[in-house]
Formats: structure tokens, C-alpha cells, sequence
């Protein structure tokens, strides 16, 4: 076959930053100042400025999101030989932050309507599946202290996050909210991040805010947020003699990712509005490919609509994929269930985990950058529905 002289059409990746604000300039002037590195103005303005847009006193900027994850775990007590509560459907980093701590992940369903941790699974879990001894919460099953539960808000929509952090009160186990995708969304009027012991940012370069590579533990515990900036800056007790406090971590965000950040949270809520508007225009062109149904916002939530995702029956999600790929349209499938990662083995669970299986095998996440217009919503949604009607 002779090579097809057309251009293909244009590369539409599934999320990709938009910078229109004061990024330039801030960069310039941590590069004219040369404080490029992990001291700084920016480092501290981008930590007041997230937490102020997600209601917590202190925020601490870090590497990533998955040291975050691993910090916030360690600042909220989780310990060698816990067990860790987090929802099978999720990205992978959110169980292994348990394991660099020596704890182990127990999974947990999601539900149809938030895809986030099931509420009622997990309630049903801590009632029959756990006992109280020794003045600590334990798996009935293997006598393993539930050091913690990591609820995460799927594709920037919000988990019932109410109804777990009540749980989570109820049965004595803290709750580390997972919002790495979930930063500007809210739930019944409370931002993301500020409902459970502390929340975990990710600035990574697909999430809606980008810093290159970053992440936060935002939080209103003190104690908390001072021992995760501790660990973070390797645990210095005497800066001056080198002497150390503990084993600590080389985790702090460098200036110039903080001063991206702060120049794009600047502009977080036109950015939210272009999200809305995307997710709108989606939901009407799709009213043409009868099978497939977007998810959209729980009800009583306010979602960043970080990813627009379709579900379908398995057969066309999985076609689907590929034909979008073969238009040069980056589509992606939900995560891999954890339950289903040999990397967990022996993998533990707190319940069924039907729901978690299914929504992986029929959900498909479509291109959702800011900077996305009609016309390429429309080229994605052919793209689907052509797939339909072959
Ligand atoms: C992106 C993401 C992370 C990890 O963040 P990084 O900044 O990439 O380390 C953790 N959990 C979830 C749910 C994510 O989507």
C-alpha cells in the first residue's frame, strides 16, 4: 500500500497544560534572581495561594504527588504492619504510598455514581470485618491495625467524602483524602482536600494545574504539616552541624515549579470554566453515539471535570481505543483495578470489588485539555461514533 500523502490530522492528547497567564515572567525571575532550586518566594506564595483556595491552614509542596501520598500517610501515623484502606480503582501510586511505609493496601469497591470509594462497602467492611482490641481498629482476619483510609476523587469528581470521613470518625481510622485530580472541585461547598485528616495535590503534567512535576499535602493539623515538611527536608535537627532527627526524604518542591504553579493558579478558575464549558459541549455532541453515557458530577459535588470519560460495553470501549488511536486521538482506559496488580500479592480485600471491575472494562477517557476546542470535541465524538457504525 502506497503511503497516504495526506497530513495526518493534528495530535489530540488526552490532557495538556494551557499556560496563558504570568508563567514567563515568574520563571524569569526566579532564573534572574537565581533562587532556582528548592528555597524560595514562590515555594511559600504557592503554598499560601492552594491554601487558601482549598480552605486549609498549612500547605507543604513537594516533588510529587506520590511523595505527598507517602508523607501524608506518615504524618497521619500509618505504621509497618498496618493495613491501609483504598479503593481498587485508582491509580497505582495511591496503594503503594501504604507499602513504602511497610503497611499494605486493603481494597475497597467504588460505586456507580461518584466512582469513588463505596461508602456502603466500607461501612460494611469496619461493622463486620473488623474488631476493636488493644484500643486499636483491626482486620477481624488477620489482627492487622487499620492504620488508615485513602478515598480518591476520580477524574476530579468528588467521592462521598461526608459520609467516609463520618465512618472514618466512627471507627477511629484517619482519612487521607487522594485529590491529586481533584484540585478546584468541591463537595456540598467544601473543597477537596480539606475534608479528611489531610489532603494529597498532584501538580503532575497531565492534572489541571501543572508545575511540571509537584505535588502537596494541604491540611489544618500543625503537627501534621510541620512533621511532613520535616521529613521532606531530610530531617535536619541542626541545619549548620548536619545532624538529623530521623531518616528523611529529599522532597521539596524547587522554586521554579512552584513559580509555574503559582502563575497558573492564578488563573485556576478561568481554567475551570474552559473544564465546564469542554465537559458541556461533550455531553451534547454525544447525544448522537446512543451507547455511550458520560460521567458526569455526582449530585451535591461541583466537579474541575478533569477527565471527560465515556462508559460503553466492553467490547466497543476496548474498539473504541483504538480507532480513536488510529485518528491520532490519545484515549485512555481507567487504571488496571489494584486488586488486579501482582505487585499487591497477597492481595487483601474489604469486600466484592464487582463495581471497580466493571467500570474499568467499560470506561474510556477522551482529550480534556483546557485549551480543547468545539470542533475537536466534535472530531473526538465522530471518532466514537463511527466506531458505532462501521
Ligand atoms: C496523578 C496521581 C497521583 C500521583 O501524582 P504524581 O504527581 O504523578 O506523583 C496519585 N494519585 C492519583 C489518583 C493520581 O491521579
Amino acid at each position: 500500500m502506497r503511503a497516504n500523502s495526506k497530513k495526518p490530522p493534528k495530535r489530540l492528547g488526552l490532557h495538556e497544560p494551557l499556560f496563558e497567564g504570568n508563567e514567563w515572567r515568574y520563571l524569569k525571575e526566579c532564573v534572574d534572581t537565581a533562587w532556582v532550586s528548592s528555597a524560595g518566594a514562590f515555594v511559600t506564595r504557592f503554598e499560601e495561594a492552594v491554601a487558601a483556595r482549598t480552605g486549609t491552614r498549612h500547605a507543604v509542596a513537594l516533588v510529587n504527588g506520590t511523595a505527598a501520598l507517602h508523607l501524608a500517610l506518615e504524618g497521619a501515623g500509618v505504621r509497618r504492619g498496618d493495613e491501609v484502606l483504598v479503593p481498587s480503582l485508582t491509580f497505582i501510586a495511591t496503594a503503594n504510598a501504604a507499602v513504602y511505609l511497610g503497611a499494605r493496601p486493603r481494597f475497597v469497591d467504588s460505586e456507580e455514581g461518584t466512582l469513588g470509594m463505596d461508602p456502603e462497602a466500607l461501612e460494611e467492611y469496619l461493622r463486620n470485618g473488623t474488631t476493636t482490641a488493644y484500643g486499636k481498629r483491626m482486620d477481624k482476619g488477620t489482627r492487622r491495625r487499620i492504620g488508615g483510609c485513602v478515598p480518591m476523587h476520580t477524574l476530579g469528581h468528588p467521592a462521598q467524602i461526608d459520609r467516609i470521613c463520618e465512618l472514618g470518625r466512627r471507627y477511629g481510622i484517619p482519612v487521607i483524602e487522594d485529590a491529586a485530580e481533584s484540585l478546584g472541585s468541591s463537595y456540598k461547598g467544601k473543597p477537596m482536600g480539606s475534608w479528611g485528616l489531610a489532603g494529597v495535590l498532584s501538580f503532575n503534567g497531565n492534572k489541571i494545574l501543572t508545575t511540571g512535576g509537584g505535588g502537596m499535602v494541604v491540611t489544618d493539623d500543625a503537627r501534621l504539616a510541620a512533621r511532613v515538611r520535616h521529613l521532606s527536608t531530610q530531617a535536619k535537627s541542626d541545619p549548620d552541624a548536619y545532624r538529623h532527627d530521623a531518616v528523611g526524604y529529599n522532597y521539596r518542591l524547587p522554586n521554579i515549579n512552584a513559580a509555574l504553579g503559582l502563575a497558573q493558579l492564578e488563573r485556576l478558575d478561568r481554567l475551570l470554566e474552559r473544564k465546564r464549558r469542554i465537559a458541556e459541549w461533550y455531553r451534547e455532541e454525544l447525544k448522537a453515539v446512543g451507547d455511550a453515557r458520560l460521567i458526569w458530577e455526582p449530585s451535591g459535588a461541583r466537579s474541575n471535570f478533569w477527565l471527560n470519560t465515556v462508559r460503553l460495553p466492553p467490547v466497543r470501549a476496548r474498539r473504541a481505543l483504538l480507532r480513536l488511536a488510529q485518528d491520532n486521538i490519545e484515549a485512555r482506559p481507567l487504571w488496571t483495578p489494584c486488586h488486579r496488580q501482582s505487585i499487591f500479592r497477597p492481595i487483601l480485600t474489604a469486600g466484592p470489588l464487582t463495581t471497580a471491575d466493571r467500570l474499568w472494562r467499560e470506561s474510556v477517557s477522551l482529550p480534556s485539555s483546557a485549551g480543547l476546542t468545539r470542533a475537536e470535541v466534535r472530531r473526538v465524538v465522530r471518532g466514537l461514533a463511527l466506531e458505532a457504525h462501521p
